[in-house]
């Protein structure tokens, strides 16, 4: 019995506030959050988190999004099939795009190519993914990139379709985010190029992670997100814990410092990059 109760506690004392900060891909429909949700969800709030974005791995996932984001207006929801479902396009294409056609959706993802694990075939993530760039195109959404172990891949794909399609959500918002950066400089710069905004990770707080750090440090403040993706990469000192998305405080905060620049700053202009990409506005009311 207390050993539950000590599993329900938070796992770590909750990170430093950091006001407007946003937490730009999230997964709280996971397993791991069932059991504490709300607190999960209140710790963000008392962080000082602005916004979070909950994000679709398959159908059941997309519409747990959107029902999470329902519950708060500082929640937002994305549709997407992972690269590890892909091999599910086939049975759930027709209900995603008709969640999608719902309207409660700011973008589409994630998806991408993971090489690292091939869940499903390269083919079926292939299929899935082209299938979903042009979902987002359709319905005027940015996408959500997941590439692990694809670089090159993935960016032929990216290239090639942000050559045809160019800025469609407008001349001055980008049409999509690299989520969990793990490339080097100049292949963030050419994801840049493509309008692509580069989104940082809790492992850029591990020590020896100098390609990560040169990324955080380097890539234009306005070009920049922040994120957890939790219940994984959990940054430090949490790092081997669950991740939730108020510890996206101390990526932020971490970021600063790389930077030499105040916390605030890294908080403030990340989260309207944000609003920019996913097209929100930072003044939501509170509802909880
Ligand atoms: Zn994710």
């Amino acid at each position: 019995m207390s050993k539950h109760k000590n599993r329900k506690k938070p796992l770590a004392p909750p990170p430093e506030p950091l006001p407007g900060v946003v937490d730009a891909h999230s997964h709280t429909w996971d397993s791991q959050f069932t059991d504490d949700h709300e607190e999960v969800l209140a710790r963000a709030w008392a962080t000082g988190l602005a916004a979070i974005v909950q994000v679709g791995c398959d159908l059941r996932t997309t519409l747990a999004s959107r029902d999470i984001a329902a519950t708060d207006a500082r929640m937002y929801a994305a549709a997407g099939l992972h690269p590890h479902s892909a091999s599910d396009l086939p049975a759930e294409r027709d209900a995603i795009e008709a969640a999608v056609a719902g309207g409660d959706y700011v973008a589409i993802g994630e998806t991408g190519l993971d090489f690292y694990r091939n869940l499903s075939s390269p083919e079926d993530q292939y299929a899935a993914l082209l299938w979903q760039l042009d979902l987002a195109r359709r319905h005027d959404l940015p996408v959500i990139i997941h590439s692990r172990d694809a670089d090159e891949d993935c960016f032929e794909v990216l290239k090639e379709w942000a050559g045809r399609v160019g800025r469609y959500l407008g001349p001055d918002r980008e049409i999509g985010m690299m989520h969990c950066f793990a490339g080097d400089l100049e292949l963030a710069g050419r994801y840049m190029d493509l309008g692509f905004l580069i989104s940082v990770p809790g492992p850029v707080t591990f020590p020896g992670n100098d390609r990560g750090q040169e990324v955080a440090r380097s890539v234009p403040l306005d070009r920049m997100l922040v994120e957890t993706d939790c219940p994984y990469l959990t940054p430090q000192p949490w790092r081997g814990r669950r991740n939730e998305p108020a510890y996206v405080a101390e990526t932020a905060r971490f970021v600063a410092g790389l930077r030499g620049i105040d916390a605030t700053d890294v908080a403030r202009q990340t989260a309207e990059n944000a609003a920019r990409l996913f097209g929100f506005s930072l003044d939501a009311p509170e509802t909880s």
